[in-house]
């Protein structure tokens, strides 16, 4: 298998692995417990958030808090927020953002407060003078914003973002669930009030993510009751994910990105087939990331095809492939419907090897080849349902 798919989700990491097992065997106790063997495991928690912290460049470890997933943090910023600030009824968002911020801003939306979505440019990148309008309204609360994005890789200009909206009293968050570990992300030099990660897109598993709160904020627990996590996130501590994560966050340091491969991809992919684009922002765009159009050709017959092949990617975020609906990230970048139904996704990581590379492109290019002399013998393009 040639595993293309790395922004659903990744493997875990052998190192990974290694550093979750003993959490899992022979240190089990309860982190909360006042014996030895529990503060053993408190400790390796402590640990854990200080390898988070490092990664993201936080002043204080406590500004870490983990949760279930990059969801739970989207969600308990949202709700945090809203009932904080109720005066502050406004809500940001773009165009683009995952469906944990979008479902969540349905919420918002339902408590009675406003959300506005602003427009993304062609090139996937949030309309700043869109924004600053936007913000002008006075009673904005929240612009949360992803710093990179899933489908596109597209990087947002956090920096400016975070300026536009302090200036006006707003808070940011931003879902960097894609771009930590893959990108420079650092909560110092550009300063989010939130925001939010997830270990299973940086080889930790599923089941665990991390929220970034700044110290200089207040923020109310989405989950009440035994007052874990500094009272922030109740529940007795995930603590395999929780070492796994900062494990991850250890290798995640070790350096960034893996263009290379990307641009060697696409290399190959733009010098033998036709009517191919590339989508999103050439400058801003995540290392590991390539979103393309094989135009004319159907993404859904191309997924088959590539898998018989032995590789796996897909046709834009991992929950929409069992519909297949276009886009919403293409659709709002202006792409017509028909070009985003052949739209594919193919995201690298650490684990993956020139061959890798070299393999795919030979598939898909056989692969494109074989569907649009099909389409020429039959009645055209094949419609995309
Ligand atoms: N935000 C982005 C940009 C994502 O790509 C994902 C996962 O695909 C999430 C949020 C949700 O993260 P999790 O799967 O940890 O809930």
């Amino acid at each position: 298998m040639i595993y293309l798919d790395s922004n659903a989700t990744t493997q875990v990491a052998p190192v990974v692995l290694d550093a979750m097992l003993p959490y899992l065997r022979e240190c089990y106790a309860n982190p909360s417990a006042s014996y030895r063997s529990a503060r053993k495991v408190k400790s390796a928690v402590e640990t854990a958030r200080q390898q988070v912290a490092t990664l993201i460049g936080a002043e204080r470890t406590e500004e870490v808090m983990f949760t279930s997933c990059g969801t739970e943090s989207i969600n308990a910023v949202h709700a945090s927020v809203r009932s904080l600030w109720p005066d502050r009824p406004g809500l940001i968002i773009t165009g683009t953002e995952h469906s944990a911020v979008i479902e969540s801003a349905k919420r918002w939306r339902e408590s009675g407060g406003r959300v506005e979505v602003v427009p993304v440019c062609p090139s996937g990148r949030v309309d700043l003078a869109a924004l600053e309008k936007a913000l002008a309204s006075g009673d904005v609360g929240l612009v949360s914003i992803m710093w990179a994005n899933n489908e596109t890789g597209v990087i947002a200009p956090m920096r400016e973002i975070v300026q536009m909206a302090h200036a006006v009293g707003a808070l940011v968050h931003s879902d960097a669930v894609q771009a930590v570990g893959k990108i420079a992300v650092n909560v110092q030099d550009v300063p989010v009030d939130f925001l939010s990660l997830s270990g299973h897109k940086i080889h930790a598993p599923k089941g665990i993510g991390g929220l970034y709160v700044s110290r200089k904020v207040r923020f109310r627990a989405l989950l009440v009751g035994g007052g874990q996590e500094m009272n922030r996130r109740s529940g007795t501590e995930n603590v395999a994910g929780i070492v796994a994560l900062g494990a991850a966050a250890l290798l995640a340091m070790d350096g960034h990105g893996n263009r290379k491969l990307r641009d060697r991809f696409e290399e190959q992919i733009l010098a033998s087939i036709k009517d191919v684009r590339v989508w999103g922002d050439q400058e801003n765009r995540l290392p590991n990331t390539s979103c393309l159009s094989l135009l004319g050709v159907d993404a859904a017959g191309l997924l088959i095809l590539l898998d018989k092949a032995g590789v796996c990617c897909s046709a834009g975020s991992a929950c929409h492939t069992a519909s297949l609906h276009p886009s919403h990230v293409l659709e709002a970048m202006g792409v017509s419907v028909v070009d985003a139904a052949s739209m594919l996704r193919f995201s690298f990581s650490r684990f993956n090897s020139i061959e890798d590379v070299d393999t795919a492109a030979d598939a898909l290019i056989r692969s494109v080849k074989k569907l649009r002399v099909l389409n020429d013998e039959s009645a055209g393009p094949v419609a995309f349902s």
